[in-house]
C-alpha cells in the first residue's frame, strides 16, 4: 500500500475514533487526504506588536508581555475574568468568559506570554477576548511564520479536534512522508514555469515562511491541479480526432448560390469569422466538436443555416436539437423560410407532434429526402433514424447533459457527424476552457449593425407609477411588454401570490389592455396558448415567471421590467434582458427593487447598467458566485477544484493549458522518459478518477 494511502487513525493522537470523526465530518481518510487538506487562510504570526501599535482595524494582533493581575468581575451571566496585560509601551486587558478555572490556574502573573488575538476597543482602551496564549519560548519568540487556520466542524470542535490539531497533524505528516512525496510535473516545465517542486510547495502550502512562499505554494499546487485537468481534456480531443474520422465536407457551390441570391443582410465580421472556422474543420476530415458561443441576438442562427447548407450541399443530413418546444418551433421557423428559399426539405419534430405525422417524417430522414431536421430531445428516440447525418447542431447546451449531446451524434453507426454545441449563455474564458476543453471554441463577439443598444435602469419600488405610465406610453406607440416576476422553489407559494398580486395591480392599472399570464404552475397547453397570444401580438403585456427565460422572440416586446430584480442572478438577468432588443426599435430594460439591498444586488444591479455585454457580466458573474453555482449543479462535479479558483486563476489556468497542449504535440503517447512524472501521475489518478480510464 503506498505510503499516502495510510489510514488516519495510525498516525499519533488520532486513534480509530477521531479518525472515524475526521472521515464523517470532513470526509479525511488517509495520511494523503489531510495532507491535501489545504489551510484557506493564515494568520500573520510573522512579526510582534507592541501595546501602544494595536488600533482596531487589526484583524489579529501578537504580542509578548506579562499580566501583572487578575481579577474577577461580574456575577452570572456577566461573569468574566480580566487579566491586566502589559509590555514596556502600555497596557490593555485580556478577557475570559469561559474556562476561567483553566486559566486562573495555568497562567501566572509576571510571566512572559506570547498573546493573540483580535483587538477590541471600548473607549480609549483595548482587550482581547480570550486570546491564545502561550509562554514565551526561545521556540516562539522568534515568531517569523504564519499560522494555518483550517476549516473544522462544530462537532469536531466539540471533540476537541480544532485547527490547531489539525496543524499539528498535518506537520507530524509532513514529518515522515519527505522521502514518499513524489514530484508530479517534469523538471523542464519547472524549471519554465518557476514554480516550487511538489516536496516545497506541500510543505509551504500549510507551513510557509512568508507571503512570498504561500503565494508560491498556492500557484505550484493550483498548476498542477490545472494542468491535469486540461491534460486530460486535450488527450480527449487528441484521442477522439484520430479515432473518428470526419466527413469531408467541401462543396461550397450552394453557399455561393446563398450569399449571392437569399442572404438578407450582410454577415458581421464575426459571423464570417465563425463561419470561416466551423469550414475549416468539416472540410479537415476530422470530426468537428466545436462550441459556439455568442451573446442573444448576435446571430448565431444564420451561422447555424450556413453550416447546415455545406452539408446538405453534398447530399447529406443536418439535424438541430433545442431544450424546449418553443424554441425548437421558433429555429423552425426561422430556418424554414430560408430552407425552402433554396428548395431544401426541412420538417419539425417535436413531443407533440402526432403519430401520424411522424412517420413521414421518420420515412424521409431514413430514405435520406428529408435535408433539415429540428426539434427537441424527441430527436434522440429510438425511431428516429437518419440516412446520413452529417451535422449534429445542439443549441443552449447547458441544458442538455453531455451525455444527451453525444447520443445525438451517436445516431451514425459507420462515422460521427460533426457537432455544433451553440451557447446563448456567454461563458467566462477559464470556465469554457474547463467545462468544454475538449471542444474548439468560436466566438461571435458583435452584434449586427444597427442594433439599438437595450438601455437599462433601475427603480425602487417607490417609482412604480413613473413606470407604468412609461410602459403606457410604449404600449400606446404599439410596442409589447414583458413584466418577470422571480419564482424560487423554495418560496414559491410567496412567491406565486406576489405575481398573482403583481397580474392584479397591472389589470387595474392598464384597464384596457390585453394581459397574458404565465408561470410554472400552468398546464404546458395553457401556457403555449398565452404564450402565442403574445407572440401574436394579441396581448400587449405578459406577465411570467422565468419560464420566458429561453428563447422567445417577440421583435415587437420592447420593454422588460424586472420585479424584485436583486433576486436574479447576473446571467438570469442578462439572459432575461436579452429578450427584448430584437426589433428595430429602441428596447429598455427596468429592474425593479426594494430600498434594501445587499452588497452583491448592487453589483449586478450596476454590473446590469453598466454593460450589454454578455461576457463582462458573466465574468463579473463569475467572480461574485463561483464556477459551480454559475453552471449550475449538473456540471459541477468537474469543477470540483481542491485549490485552484476559476475566477481569479485564469493566468494560471492558460499556461497550464498551453503547456498541457505542447507537451502532448511533442508526445501524444506520453512515453518519453522526461514525461515519466506525468505518466505516473496519470496512474495514480486513474484510480481514484473514473475519466482518465475513458481514454488510455
Ligand atoms: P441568436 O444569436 O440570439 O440566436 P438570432 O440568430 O436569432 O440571434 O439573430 C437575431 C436577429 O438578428 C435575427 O432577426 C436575425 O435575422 C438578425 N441577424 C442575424 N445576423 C444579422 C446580420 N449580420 N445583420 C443583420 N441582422 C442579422
Ligand atoms: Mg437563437
Amino acid at each position: 500500500m503506498a505510503f499516502f494511502d495510510t489510514s488516519l487513525e495510525f498516525i499519533k493522537g488520532v486513534g480509530p475514533q477521531r479518525a472515524a470523526l475526521l472521515q464523517k465530518e470532513l470526509r479525511l481518510f488517509t495520511f494523503g487526504d489531510l495532507i491535501q487538506y489545504y489551510p484557506f487562510r493564515h494568520e500573520d504570526r510573522t512579526r510582534f506588536y507592541k501595546v501602544k501599535e494595536v488600533n482596531d482595524d487589526m484583524p489579529y494582533v501578537q504580542l509578548i508581555g506579562k499580566i501583572t493581575d487578575f481579577e474577577l468581575i461580574g456575577v452570572g451571566f456577566k461573569k468574566r475574568l480580566v487579566g491586566y496585560f502589559e509590555d514596556e509601551t502600555g497596557e490593555l486587558e485580556l478577557v475570559w468568559f469561559q474556562g476561567i478555572n483553566w486559566v486562573t490556574k495555568k497562567i501566572k502573573p509576571n510571566t512572559s506570554y506570547v498573546v493573540f488575538g483580535k483587538p477590541n476597543r471600548f473607549g480609549n482602551k483595548f482587550s482581547i477576548a480570550h486570546p491564545e496564549i502561550e509562554p514565551l519560548t526561545p521556540g516562539n519568540e522568534r515568531g517569523g511564520f504564519l499560522q494555518p487556520v483550517y476549516n473544522v466542524t462544530e462537532k469536531l470542535k466539540a471533540r476537541h479536534i480544532d485547527s490547531k490539531l489539525i496543524s499539528k497533524l498535518v506537520s507530524e505528516i509532513l514529518k515522515i512522508s519527505q522521502s514518499h512525496i513524489r514530484e508530479t510535473l517534469p523538471t523542464s516545465l519547472l524549471q519554465k514555469q518557476k514554480l516550487l517542486s511538489k516536496r516545497e510547495a506541500v510543505q509551504a502550502i500549510h507551513f510557509p515562511q512568508s507571503h512570498e512562499r504561500l503565494k508560491a505554494a498556492q500557484t505550484r499546487l493550483k498548476f498542477e491541479e490545472l494542468f491535469y485537468i486540461q491534460l486530460r481534456l486535450i488527450k480527449m480531443k487528441l484521442v477522439r480526432q484520430e479515432k473518428f474520422r470526419g466527413i469531408v465536407f467541401n462543396d461550397t457551390a450552394i453557399l455561393t448560390r446563398f450569399y449571392k441570391e437569399y442572404l438578407p443582410f450582410d454577415l458581421t465580421e464575426a459571423q464570417k469569422r465563425v463561419i470561416r472556422e466551423i469550414y475549416t474543420d468539416m472540410k479537415s476530415g476530422k470530426q468537428m466538436n466545436r462550441l459556439l458561443q455568442g451573446d442573444v441576438g448576435s446571430g448565431k442562427t444564420i451561422v447555424a443555416f450556413i453550416c447546415m447548407l455545406l452539408v446538405v450541399g453534398s447530399g447529406a443530413q443536418a439535424a438541430l436539437m433545442a431544450p424546449t418546444e418553443i424554441l425548437a418551433q421558433q429555429h423552425y421557423a426561422n430556418l424554414k423560410k430560408f430552407a425552402e428559399a433554396m428548395g431544401i426539405s426541412i420538417a419539425l419534430l417535436t413531443g407533440s407532434v402526432k403519430k401520424s405525422q411522424r412517420k413521414p417524417i421518420h420515412e424521409a430522414l431514413e430514405n435520406g429526402s428529408l435535408k433539415i431536421l429540428v426539434g427537441t430531445h424527441a430527436l434522440l428516440e429510438e425511431g428516429v433514424k437518419f440516412n446520413q447525418l452529417g451535422l449534429a447542431i445542439v443549441d443552449e447546451q447547458h441544458r442538455f447533459g453531455v451525455a444527451q449531446r453525444s447520443k445525438l451524434w451517436q445516431k451514425n453507426s459507420d462515422f460521427y457527424p460533426h457537432v455544433l454545441v451553440m451557447t446563448a449563455t456567454p461563458i467566462p474564458r477559464t470556465l469554457a476552457m474547463t467545462l468544454y476543453g475538449d471542444l474548439e471554441i468560436s466566438v461571435i463577439d458583435e452584434l449586427p449593425k444597427g442594433r439599438k443598444p437595450i438601455k437599462t435602469s433601475h427603480r425602487f419600488d417607490s417609482h412604480r407609477l413613473q413606470v407604468n405610465g412609461f410602459l403606457k406610453t410604449q404600449i400606446d406607440a404599439g410596442r409589447q411588454v414583458y413584466v418577470v416576476y422571480p419564482l424560487i422553489e423554495e418560496s414559491e407559494k410567496l412567491d406565486l401570490k406576489h405575481l398573482m398580486d403583481g397580474y392584479e395591480s397591472i389589470s387595474r392599472a392598464f384597464p384596457d389592455v390585453a394581459i397574458s399570464i404565465v408561470h410554472g404552475k400552468m398546464k404546458a397547453e395553457a401556457k403555449d396558448y398565452e404564450m402565442a397570444r403574445f407572440v401574436k401580438g394579441e396581448t400587449k403585456i405578459m406577465v411570467a415567471t422565468t419560464v420566458i427565460e429561453v428563447g422567445v422572440d417577440v421583435p415587437n416586446a420592447s420593454v422588460m421590467v424586472i420585479e424584485s430584480a436583486e433576486r436574479f442572478g447576473l446571467s438570469q438577468l442578462h439572459q432575461l434582458r436579452g429578450r427584448v432588443g430584437r426589433g428595430a426599435e429602441q428596447s429598455y430594460c427596468i429592474l425593479m427593487s426594494g430600498n434594501k439591498l445587499s452588497s452583491d444586488s448592487k453589483v449586478r444591479i450596476h454590473t446590469m447598467v453598466q454593460t450589454n455585454n454578455g461576457f463582462e457580466i458573466s465574468e463579473t458573474d463569475l467572480k461574485l458566485r463561483g464556477p459551480g453555482d454559475l453552471m449550475g449543479t449538473q456540471q459541477s462535479g468537474a469543477l470540483d477544484l481542491l485549490i485552484a479558483d476559476l475566477g481569479k486563476d485564469g493566468e494560471i489556468l492558460k499556461k497550464a493549458r498551453e503547456e498541457a497542449l505542447q507537451i502532448l504535440e511533442n508526445d501524444p503517447a506520453l512515453d518519453k522518459p522526461e514525461n515519466r512524472a506525468i505518466r505516473m501521475q496519470i496512474e495514480s489518478i486513474k484510480k481514484t478518477a473514473v475519466n482518465w480510464s475513458r481514454i488510455s
